[in-house]
């Protein structure tokens, strides 16, 4: 529509014009070539507006984000950072790829970055060590898959990848989940690789507060944030939905949070929507939060906005906090947190990359 009005409007000037200079003999043959490219734009136009949506929305955790806490560069390093696993992800959906390596892309920048809490850059548990999980679903199939406590996977999305697409199951955890790794090619690292300074030392506060606190009566900021995922509908109608972190700082032994649950931290449904989420895991978990978008969608017809709003709602009323991110299968996208900011960002056909930090932006 948009080319349409506009190339009527000069086709009907420019006859006029044609037949004042020319006379009415040649107007006629003026008058069909402005058919023949008034019938092209308008077949342009039409292909636009039937040209199916694609889109790809991304988070890098929710937590205590403020302007306050933030330096000017590490504001920059985590705009630049968002924008190129975006811009990744959404070149790949742009050249008619599929969703699940438009994921898979936008969640290995990611998880290779020391700037978030997954892969390099994990957060430490109680004893010193990065215990990862990830998970991802694919809403056309409805298959999952989804690693937890493993201790060496470079990428942790790609192992849940892989238990997806190469195993009869749909979570695998341990050494076991790693064995499955390395049969399947997936890269395995040193548990040095995902040592940072900045993580190690926000493990020894949070240590120190543990004991004088009590383990129980932290506050969810101080178990850190920066858990990853992103979700993208491709042109093919399929939404994929995918999620790793490193869980929380101080978790105990054994701990496993909402990331690697498929319902909870991760949900895909062609038919509504995909889920990543973001928070307090044992607040996802019991809400399970991701598939209560999806039913809420599906079940009370709620817009994705208003679903992702009401479940964070809910999880905020048993006292968790967190953001969940979402696209619906119109490539309509939510961003919704009750913390004060959520590293997030998307893109959509025919807009340029957004990236947001705060709460007010
Ligand atoms: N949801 C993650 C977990 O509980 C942590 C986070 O997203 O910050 O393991």
């Amino acid at each position: 529509m948009l080319l349409l009005m506009p190339s009527g409007f000069i086709i009907l000037r420019s006859s006029k014009l044609f037949i004042q200079l020319h006379g009415k003999e040649n107007s006629m043959l003026f008058r069909f070539i402005f058919v023949v490219l008034l019938a092209f734009f308008s077949f342009l136009s039409f292909a636009q507006i039937q040209a199916p949506p694609i889109a790809l929305v991304i988070h890098g955790g929710a937590g205590t984000i403020t302007r306050e806490r933030m330096t000017d560069s590490m504001e920059v390093a985590y705009q630049q950072k968002l924008t190129e696993a975006i811009d990744a992800g959404y070149k790949i959906l742009e050249n008619g790829g599929a969703g699940l390596e438009a994921i898979k892309v936008a969640i290995n920048i990611m998880e290779d970055s020391p700037l978030f809490n997954a892969g390099k850059g994990a957060v430490f548990n109680h004893e010193g060590k990065n215990e990862l999980d990830a998970s991802v679903m694919h809403g056309e199939s409805k298959k999952a898959g989804a690693v937890a406590e493993v201790h060496h996977i470079k990428n942790p999305i790609d192992a849940a990848i892989a238990v997806m697409q190469n195993s009869k199951h749909v979570m695998m955890a341990g050494e076991g989940a790693e064995k499955f790794a390395k049969e399947q090619g997936i890269e395995l690292v040193d548990t040095d690789y995902f040592y940072t300074k900045r993580r190690y030392e926000q493990l020894k506060n949070a240590r120190n507060r543990s004991q004088q606190q009590g383990y129980n009566a932290l506050p969810y900021q101080d178990y850190k944030y920066g858990t990853v995922g992103a979700v993208a509908l491709d042109k093919y109608g399929n939404i994929v939905a995918g999620t790793s972190t490193g869980g929380m700082t101080n978790k105990q032994y054994g701990r496993v949070g909402d990331s690697p649950i498929i319902g909870a931290g991760t949900y895909a449904d062609n038919e509504t929507c995909g889920i990543s989420a973001t928070g307090h895991g044992e607040y996802f978990i019991r809400s399970v939060a991701a598939y209560d978008v999806s039913a809420l969608m599906k079940y009370k017809s709620f817009a994705i906005e208003k679903a992702g709003q009401e479940v964070i709602n809910k999880i905020e009323g048993l006292g968790g906090k967190g953001g969940l991110v979402g696209l619906d299968k119109h490539g309509n996208v939510m961003m919704t947190f009750s913390t004060e900011g959520m590293y997030r960002g998307y893109r959509k056909k025919g807009g340029e990359t957004v990236v947001l930090i705060y709460g007010d932006n």
